[in-house]
Order: C-alpha cells, then structure tokens, then sequence
C-alpha cells in the first residue's frame, strides 16, 4: 500500500471512529503530525463535588507527574467509593515509570482484577445484591518510537475530551446503553442526557472477567487542554456549555467554572473535572 493510500485509510478511520467529517480528520490529523515536539509540560487541576441530591461521593480523581485518572464508583454505602479509590490507585501502582500505551491498558485491566477480587470477597459477595464496580478513564503522556503521545484508556461512561483550536474532541467511548444508541443514530446526543437508561452501563471496572478498554492515541500539541470527567458533568452541562467554560483561564478556573456550572444546573449527581494543559518546553 502506498503512503498516500495509508494516509487516507488513517483519516476515513479517524473520521468512523470520532463520528467527525473526513475534512475534519484531515485537519486535526495534520496539525496533530505537525505539532510534533519533543519536550512538553503538563499543568493540572481537579475538583470533585458531591452534588446536590446524592449523600456520598463515589467519583475519585489522581493526578500523578503524567497519569491522571478519574473513576466513578458505584456500589453505595461506602462501596463505591472503595471502588473508585481502588481502581485509581491500582492503574498509578501498576503503571509506575513504564510510560508506554500497552502499559496503561493492562494497568486498567489489572485494576479490573483487583476491583473483582475485593467484590467478589472471601465468601463470594460484599453482602449486597447491588453491583458493585468503578468506571475509569485513565490518561497518559507516554513515550512510543521517540515521540510523545498521549494516550485515552477508558471503560464506563467517564469521558476524555482534548480541545484543541477552540473545538472539543472526544477521546473516550461510552460504554452505555445510551452510547450505544447515540452511535448507532438511534437517538441524539442532546436527547441521552434524560434517558431513562442512561445510568445503565454496558462495561465497567470489576463486574465482570475481563473488559476490551477503548484505547485512544494522539499526538500533543502545545496548547492542548485535556478535560477528564464523570458523567455528573456532562448529564448537567450541555457539550457546548462545557467547551464555552474551558475556554477560561488556568486549569484551576477552569476546573471550578465547570463544577460551579454543573452543580448550579442541578448536580443530580457527583461531579469531577480535571483538567490538564500541556505547553511545548
Ligand atoms: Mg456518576
């Protein structure tokens, strides 16, 4: 094949994969190649509230030198939060210095183990017939083939947006019923934030033997901003609202515009923003 036909092969597959229009691929797949560089900053901020209706708060968030993570836990009466704690810990532990995409993908899967392993406990159940479980979106600046990447790991319905030019992508993959109908056109993006299903997830962290994370790659580029979130932000905050309050200041303001926003629009539910910009040294 030659390089031209891979290259095309590369944007129709960008395009099928984001749901964006080949010229729109083409244009982020360029300026991802021609921001190469080879040194970068990452600057971060993450908030986590409770909401205004829910009693706990099951989100966790990490941010550690150039992993961060944000994990939505679910279980009630403390066990979401053990959970969510759990997985965030066990993807910064099993990652460590290794810096590579395959190395975060099997520190999600591990995580799934331990999550698992702690359910499961030593007589078969935690004593509740709830499921008990974590989402997790994990993200990384990793190091392939001498270049910098940065590289989306996620399972659940916690999201990775990267904005870049004033638009927002999305790196990260629902795994939920109403995901599952937005991508298949059966309904709008507008129309699954009231979902009667839209809490019912299609994969999560320690519900079941294994789990197929969804693994995004792209290259930096100086100016990027990274917002990692759980699902209590974008069911209260329209996606337009959410690019609008990134626009603004450091990662901090930023961070406590979005929280600020989603709890003023109801906070049904526990919210968690991170937020990361990354800045050519
Ligand atoms: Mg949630």
């Amino acid at each position: 094949m030659t390089a031209n036909r891979k290259w095309k092969r590369k944007v129709r597959a960008h395009a099928a994969r984001t749901g964006q229009s080949y010229t729109a691929a083409l244009r982020f797949l360029r300026s991802s190649e021609e921001a190469h560089m080879r040194s970068y900053t990452t600057t971060t901020a993450g908030l986590t509230d409770i909401g205004t209706v829910r009693t706990s708060n099951e989100d966790h968030l990490l941010s550690d030198g150039d992993l961060f993570v944000v994990a939505d836990g679910m279980g009630g009466t403390g066990r979401g939060e053990l959970a969510s704690r759990l997985a965030a810990e066990t993807v910064r532990a099993e990652f460590g210095h290794n810096r590579t995409a395959d190395a975060l993908v099997n520190a999600v899967r591990t995580a799934n183990r331990a999550v698992r392993d702690l359910g499961a406990g030593p007589d078969g159940s935690m004593g509740s017939d709830r499921p008990f479980g974590t989402t997790i979106a994990a993200v990384a600046m990793v190091s392939e083939r001498d270049r910098e990447e940065v590289v989306s790991v996620n399972v659940g319905d916690s999201r990775v947006y990267l904005r870049r030019d004033g638009r927002l992508q999305l790196l990260s993959r629902d795994h939920s019923v109403v995901g599952d109908l937005v991508r298949a056109g059966s309904i709008e993006e507008a129309d699954a934030v009231d979902h009667p299903e839209r809490h019912i997830l299609t994969q999560a962290i320690g519900t079941a033997e294994a789990v197929t994370p969804h693994v995004e790659v792209v290259r930096p580029a100086s100016g990027d901003r990274l917002l990692l979130c759980s699902d209590g932000l974008f069911n209260d905050l329209p996606v337009a609202e959410i690019n609008r309050l990134l626009d603004i200041g450091d990662p901090d303001e930023a961070a406590g515009g979005l929280i600020s926003a989603a709890v003023a629009a109801g906070g049904r539910d526990n919210i968690t923003a991170l937020v990361v910009d990354i800045r050519a040294i």
